[in-house]
């Protein structure tokens, strides 16, 4: 029952070095236990990666605020790396963080998903960035936010790059029909898939193939009132596996099959679950779970008969 596993990792972490106008996240400041916590987390899940050999992960780090200015990051990212199991590490980053460290990743397996802020850094600073990027030989998509003022920004970024680094814009769609005709006609001939980006999905209430591909490892704190809505929800009888979690570190390893949906517990949503190698079950909470596509047989989940008899005393009239 060998794990293959797309997970998309967001930890607590929620501040930033820049403070892009149109970021709804990283106006944050992470005091210093709340940063302890986030490393504390990021440890254990590089920790659970490691521990399964057996296993095939994607990883992407997607930070609510800049990840790779955090030391613990980086380190992370390198560890993860050299993962034989591992197909591929990213991150999403504003690429302001030093950048020698990266020669000693594994340069087949991790790759940076880099996005430019006009007005938080100069275009030339950030293209020295990625030239830097370039001659370590990492690999690299630059991504920048398609506001009307950025166009500019944007044409004169794509005649400065590499021509092999995909330049993505990023869709504005805070605003309805915000772009003109020859406004899409000027984005399209910088990001071909701009259109694609551009139309509004609705997902709700319809079938999706995402959920079944890929996994999301939310581990924010209960309180933190960011991002409830990217978490997830089990029905019975989904298969899932643990991430790691303070309360779950002497889980039986591999599949659980979800059991029941609990009383939610100090705003968390909470599950009962049950592994085929333990005899009891477990309730824990939603962020501790990500979706599995073990299956488990149904014989192994039925209750094993009780190894010992206790046989009551009779009562013998006197
Ligand atoms: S760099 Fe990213 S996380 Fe930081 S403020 Fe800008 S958009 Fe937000």
């Amino acid at each position: 029952m060998a794990l293959n596993l797309s997970i998309l990792y967001r930890g607590s972490l929620a501040s930033c070095n820049y403070g892009c106008p149109y970021c709804p996240f990283a106006k944050r400041h992470d005091t210093r236990e709340a940063l302890a916590r986030d490393y504390a987390a990021l440890a254990r899940f590089v920790d659970w990666i490691e521990a399964r050999p057996a296993g095939r992960f994607k990883i992407l780090f997607t930070p609510w605020g800049e990840a790779l200015i955090r030391r613990p990051y980086r380190e992370a990212m390198t560890r993860l790396s050299h993962l034989p199991h591992l197909d591929r590490v990213a991150i999403q980053t504003n690429l302001s963080c030093e950048l020698d460290w990266i020669a000693a990743c594994d340069l087949d397996r991790v790759a940076f998903w880099c996005t430019y802020h006009p007005g938080e850094v100069a275009r030339a600073a950030f293209i020295d960035r990625c030239r830097t990027l370039d001659r370590i030989g990492a690999r690299y998509s630059v991504g920048v936010v398609g506001l009307k003022e950025h166009l500019d920004e944007i044409d004169a970024l794509r005649a400065a790059l590499a021509p092999s680094t995909y330049l993505w814009v990023n869709a504005y769609k805070r605003v309805a029909d915000y772009y003109s005709p020859a406004e899409i006609e000027r984005i399209v001939a910088v990001d071909p898939l701009f259109e694609l980006n551009l139309e509004v999905y609705s997902s709700r209430g319809r079938a999706c193939r995402g959920r079944h591909r890929l996994r999301h490892a939310d581990l924010l704190e209960p309180d933190s009132g960011v991002g409830e809505e990217t978490m997830q929800q089990f029905n019975a009888g989904e298969i899932v596996t643990c991430i790691p979690d303070m309360f779950l570190r002497h889980a039986a390893p591999g599949a659980y099959k979800v059991l029941a949906r609990m009383p939610d517990r100090n705003g968390d949503r909470m599950y009962r679950i049950k592994s085929p190698l333990e005899e009891y079950e477990r309730v824990v909470k939603e962020t501790a779970l990500v979706r599995s596509d073990c299956d488990l047989p149904e014989e192994m989940l039925k209750p094993r008969p009780r190894r010992r008899v206790i046989t009551l005393a009779t009562c013998v009239p006197i």
